[in-house]
């Protein structure tokens, strides 16, 4: 934006006040910080709770039904809420489905984040918009954004050019692009500058990295790996095909690469694997497990899964189930199949019944409890670095082993907060979500 354009923006939107709502993955929240900063730096207020805004910014999420539902509700309860404002919509709903969104009442715009910040100055200084960016070919928008006092979330990749037959992502994220090596780390080293303690890398296909600058992903980890002040880093979720010997390799000796990962399996049947048109059979799947197991005997390894996809037998699941049983990783994170209009999965035979979806997903969430409660106990008793997040008043407080474990600590002096320190793992706490643990040798 030229200077005379930013008086202008300025002008327009001085004063102003705005609410941003975000739906969805953290990629999302990311972005809806960094639209909240250029708001903010084009002089719009952002509205404290009660107050009545001129614009509400919705970042709508669209990977199943339910989420098109939500953000559809989100809309209409914001446009109650504020019956005067200027709604204005981006995400990925707005990019697969402008149209719907357009027409929900209250809605002014329906834009692409790249554009939003020009539209809604258009909006207010001539009443018009300016285009409709959604269906434009999409450039990396960098984003960082503060999740808890020392948690920050790193937008590193957006896209994916692997179109699963279930997935819209890809048509509503664009292709797979990244910001540059030295860009990332300098957001890093404002996050250490803010107080960040911890990044997590986010992305939609995180492990793709590369496909604008040809630079490597693992180049990227070990130079974040040296920003002085981020003691800890995690990788928000990352394909197995992707997961290569040199990155676990790299994070088993890193100063700052948590021994946690999260990758999608999807489905413990290669012929649903292949109805998925994933990159990767259960037999490697299960060799990729055990690499990390290899390299970081005690990782925390989080799966995702999708249940009652269509074309899935009882039989699949079955053969699934006993794989998921025998894998040696912490914990599943279940998801049941949703239609997704204009995707390939549709044309699959044998739609699986909500019943059935329903009776899937109970069985692996119970998979998944058993699993995590395994995993927990075989480490009480050790002593390993926490990183102390927040203290509701009154309430314990809560942390991160390395390898994530959730710890309850006590006893605790309020300074320590923030700050990592060693504790010794003891119980499961009352409500039977975190282990107990006391801290040892914190000056
Ligand atoms: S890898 Fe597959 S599931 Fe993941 S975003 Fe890309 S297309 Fe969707």
């Amino acid at each position: 934006m030229n200077y005379f354009s930013y008086l202008c923006s300025v002008n327009a939107l001085k004063g102003k006040k705005a609410v941003y709502l975000t739906l969805g993955c953290k990629l999302n929240f990311a972005e809806t910080s960094t639209i909240q900063q250029q708001m903010e730096a084009a002089g719009v207020e952002t509205a404290r709770n009660g107050e009545v805004a001129d614009i509400c910014i919705v970042n709508t999420c669209s990977v199943t039904e339910v989420a098109d539902s939500k953000s559809r509700q989100a809309i209409s309860k914001l446009h109650r809420k504020h019956p005067e404002a200027h709604i204005v919509v981006t995400g990925c709903y707005a990019q697969l489905h402008p149209e719907k969104l357009a027409a929900l009442e209250g809605v002014d715009i329906v834009v692409g984040k790249e554009g939003l910040l020009n539209n809604v100055i258009s909006l207010f200084r001539n009443n018009v918009i300016t285009e409709t960016e959604t269906r434009k070919v999409q450039p990396f928008v960098p984003a960082c954004a503060r999740g808890e006092r020392t948690r920050f979330f790193l937008k590193v990749q957006d896209g994916c050019d692997y179109f699963c037959t279930y997935c819209t992502i890809p048509f509503a994220r664009g292709r797979s692009r990244n910001g540059s090596i030295a860009s990332l780390v300098r957001q890093a080293e404002e996050a250490a500058e803010q107080g960040g303690k911890e990044i997590v890398l986010t992305g939609v296909n995180t492990g793709d990295f590369g496909k604008t600058t040809g630079e490597r992903f693992i180049d990227l980890l070990q130079a974040l790996d040296r920003v002085e002040g981020i003691q800890r880093y995690r990788i928000s979720s990352i394909e197995p095909n992707l997961l290569t010997e040199d990155i676990i390799r790299f994070c088993s000796q890193s100063r700052a690469f948590m021994p946690h990962f999260h990758i999608p399996l999807q489905s413990g049947s290669d012929e649903v694997l292949r109805l998925m048109r994933r990159r990767y059979d259960t037999k490697f799947f299960a060799e990729k497990i055990d690499e990390v197991r290899k390299y970081i005997p005690d990782a925390f390894i989080g799966v995702d899964v999708i249940v009652g996809m269509r074309g899935e037998t009882d039989e699949m699941f079955a053969q699934a189930y006993r794989f998921m049983q025998a894998l040696p990783v912490s914990q599943y994170h279940v998801f049941s199949y949703s239609e997704r209009p204009g995707t390939k999965a549709l044309q699959i035979p044998g739609k699986v019944s909500p019943k059935q979806k329903h009776e899937r997903s109970q069985h692996i969430l119970s998979l998944s409890e058993k699993k995590l409660h395994t995993y927990y106990n075989i480490h009480k008793g050790q002593t390993r670095p926490v990183l102390l997040e927040h203290n509701r008043k009154g309430g314990p407080v809560h942390g991160f082993t390395d390898n994530y474990i959730r710890v309850e600590v006590s006893p605790l002096r309020g300074d320590l907060e923030g700050s990592i320190v060693q504790v010794r793992l003891g119980e499961w706490n009352e409500k039977g979500d975190a282990l107990t643990g006391e801290t040892v040798n914190s000056k």
